[in-house]
């Protein structure tokens, strides 16, 4: 078992308060690690090393260049110790192997991305064009790196989650503080030793471990952070911006999500019915752009469902390690419990249960936590069921009448991260999309991002985007320099107002 230490100005220490506590398998309840249980003094010293390292420029004024070698050296050092990296995931998160091995296939790719990027983006001044005095100044509009970054993330992807934030900060010159989510801190432990052992510059990527809500409040407030970037809950991101207004730091947020997955009447079957489980159970619900509200027309509605009982019926719960099971375990006691309360009431709220509706014991599930597939159906739009975010593996089935009336109830919801729409016709199906008030929406697939696309909620899912250009747009700061060209004292008679 491994004791894990926190990254901070180039050093592995333990917290301030040499406090740990046990990570955690959910499959089986079993102490796999231990890391620090770090506090406001741990956050403070991490913020004052990657502002320290920012201000002495080592890596905010490396060229573009630079930093993308030692990005690709980290990816490739991925991609080596792939296997290992899914395995330590699927022990830590309760991933199934073959969601890991996908994780750790794309962190490396991704992160591959990234170090591109940061020799490609935007990394010369550009001159601006069509300027009133041409030849007697220039302006030059400059990207330049926003500083010390904070980054905040959830345990449902704790790999990607990582490379999603330090990719982006580190391409274009930042300095960040990463905090892992405290039930899945491995994987973020393990780049931090990848980082030292390239020989990043001191102070440049620092990982402190802990509980999110008071490490978290002083990484948003801390006064020498310039921004926040948070994956996770709405109601976390919430608090995440109103603490960060204070100082009036930037703020990504990419937050929680309730997607309606509408088929439409001509939908090829056999692939929208193995497409919405999928959508709405691949990870065993617990991904924020999921499909979890299933919008079925009137007609063959019975038998769309039944094809999905049928099909969860012989699911195979159980290790997430063996690459036959399908279904791994919740990740924690208390996300079992609040998943079970949404079950007790979808029912006090009227919705009829398919099929699942339980957490699921039997001999090797005792000790984890696991709950059935579960789907509801005649679910209203108004329901808590259909409004919330359940995080689990539930779905809920909502019927309509017409098109019109599933658009109207597909964006009727705080959320707008995704929305999917499964047709015949790709142009009925881009007409309804175009009407979906989300940021991703897929057509006749799910789940599927590249790291060129952006990605980001509407409403309350969040706030900016992440991947492509645009993702790297939101860990810069825009400076625009005027350099003068005009010569002579004639050439400036604005002058004569004042002197
Ligand atoms: P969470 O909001 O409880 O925690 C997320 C992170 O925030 C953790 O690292 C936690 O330690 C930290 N945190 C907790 N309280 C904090 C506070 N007061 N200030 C600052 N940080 C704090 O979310 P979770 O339960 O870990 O993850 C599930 C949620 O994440 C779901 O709502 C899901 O939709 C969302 N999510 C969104 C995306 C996306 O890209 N939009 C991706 C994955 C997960
Ligand atoms: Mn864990």
């Amino acid at each position: 078992m491994e004791n894990y230490k926190m990254y901070i100005g180039g050093d592995f220490v333990d917290a301030d308060s040499n406090e740990r506590y046990e990570v955690i398998n959910p499959y089986n309840g079993e102490a796999i690690a231990s890391v620090p249980r770090g506090g406001v003094r741990d956050v403070d010293k991490a913020v004052v090393a990657a502002r320290k390292a920012f201000n002495e420029g080592a890596w905010s004024q490396m060229s573009g260049e630079e930093r993308s070698e030692l990005l690709l050296k980290a990816a490739s050092i991925l991609k080596q110790r792939m296997k290992e990296y899914a395995r330590l995931e699927s022990l830590d998160s309760g991933g199934t192997i073959n969601k890991t091995r996908a994780d750790a296939f794309l962190a490396a790719r991704q992160l591959a991305y990234f170090g591109e990027q940061a020799a490609n983006y935007n990394n010369e001044p550009q001159e601006i064009q069509g300027l009133m005095r041409a030849g007697r100044h220039f302006h030059y509009l400059i990207r330049e790196p926003i500083g010390v970054c904070s980054q905040i993330i959830p345990w449902n992807f704790p790999y990607l989650m990582a490379i999603w934030k330090l990719g982006p900060a580190l391409a274009t010159g930042n300095t960040v503080v990463l905090k892992p989510a405290s039930l899945t801190p491995i994987m973020a432990m393990e780049l931090a030793k990848i980082f030292d052992e390239i020989g990043f510059p001191k102070g440049v990527v620092n990982i402190i471990t802990g509980p999110g809500d008071s490490m978290g409040e002083a990484m948003t407030t801390h006064p020498f952070v310039d921004k926040v970037a948070f994956t996770g809950s709405t109601s976390v991101g919430r608090k995440i911006m109103a603490k960060a207004s204070e100082t009036m730091k930037k703020v990504t947020l990419e937050c929680g999500g309730k997607a309606a997955n509408i088929i439409m009447d001509d939908a090829d079957l056999d692939i929208a019915i193995d497409g919405s489980i999928w959508a709405s159970f691949y990870h065993q619900g617990q991904v924020c752009e999921a499909g979890t509200r299933l919008m079925l027309p009137a007609e063959g509605h019975d038998s769309f469902v039944e094809k999905i009982v049928e099909k969860l019926n012989s699911a195979k719960l159980g290790n997430p390690l063996d690459p036959e099971v399908q279904f791994g375990p919740l990740i924690s006691a208390p996300q079992m419990n609040s998943v079970l309360d949404y079950i007790k009431i979808g029912k006090q709220e009227g919705a009829l249960l398919k099929c699942g509706g339980n957490r699921a014991l039997g001999k090797e599930l005792e000790k984890g936590n696991f709950v059935e597939p579960t789907i509801f159906v005649n679910v209203s739009n108004d329901m808590r069921i259909a409004q919330e975010e359940i995080f689990g593996p539930v779905l809920s089935v909502i019927n309509y009448k017409n098109v019109d009336q599933a658009i109207s109830m597909a964006n009727d919801s705080i959320y707008g991260l995704s929305a999917g729409v499964w047709s015949a016709n790709t142009n009925r199906a881009k007409n309804v999309a175009s009407r979906l008030r989300a940021g991703m929406v897929w057509i006749n697939e799910w789940h599927i991002l590249s790291e060129l696309a952006p990605f980001g909620g509407y409403k309350q899912s969040g706030n900016g985007r992440e991947f492509g250009d645009v993702g790297l747009n939101e860990y810069t700061e825009l400076k625009t320099l005027y350099v003068d060209d005009a010569k002579t004292r004639k050439n400036k008679p604005w002058y004569d107002m004042v002197v």
